[in-house]
């Protein structure tokens, strides 16, 4: 059961830290082409710095459990999150399919923070469960903004469109 529980926990650390490479790759990306939207460019930019934060606590969680973090394959992910930024790029309402998929990206994150919150007592790791909780409330708090932000947005979005006309 301990050992379930810890080869659980430890791939959930491995995808979570994949996760992160590809929100960061994601943002950065995204963070080059916000200059319209100058409120959002702010809440992406900072949460960029949250994600260095997160990845660093999912290294050390790694280490906790005795693994190695040399090894960690996120190149796939990656190569993934710069093809969907240029995919949306290419599109007119690149910062409409930007805040869908961000919402959509938050909420993936939430369910994987609770995930390994419930795994780190059954896994013998009690002392991963501060920083995890640490990340999850900055998912929370970026997943609610881009959220109660959707509406503003969009009406920003037709005012650049207007601007444009
Ligand atoms: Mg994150
Ligand atoms: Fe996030």
């Amino acid at each position: 059961m301990a050992n379930a529980a810890r080869d659980t926990f430890v791939v959930g650390l491995r995808n979570a830290h994949a996760m992160e490479v590809q929100a960061r790759e994601l943002m950065e990306r995204q963070s080059e082409r916000l200059d319209e939207y100058p409120e959002v460019k702010a809440k992406v930019t900072a949460h960029l710095q949250e994600t260095n934060e997160q990845l660093s606590r999912l290294e050390k969680c790694l280490e906790a459990c005795g693994e190695s973090t040399s090894t960690l394959k996120d190149t796939a992910q990656s190569v993934m999150a710069n093809m969907m930024a240029l995919a949306h790029s290419a599109a007119g309402d690149e910062i409409l399919k930007n805040t869908f998929a961000n919402n959509a990206f938050e909420n993936f994150e939430i369910a994987a923070y609770k995930s390994l919150l419930a795994l780190c007592g059954a896994a013998g790791v009690p002392e991963a469960k501060a920083p995890l909780e640490m990340s999850l409330k900055e998912e929370q708090r970026m997943a609610a903004w881009i959220d109660s932000n959707v509406e503003k947005v969009t009406m920003e979005y037709l005012t650049h469109q207007r601007q444009a006309a």
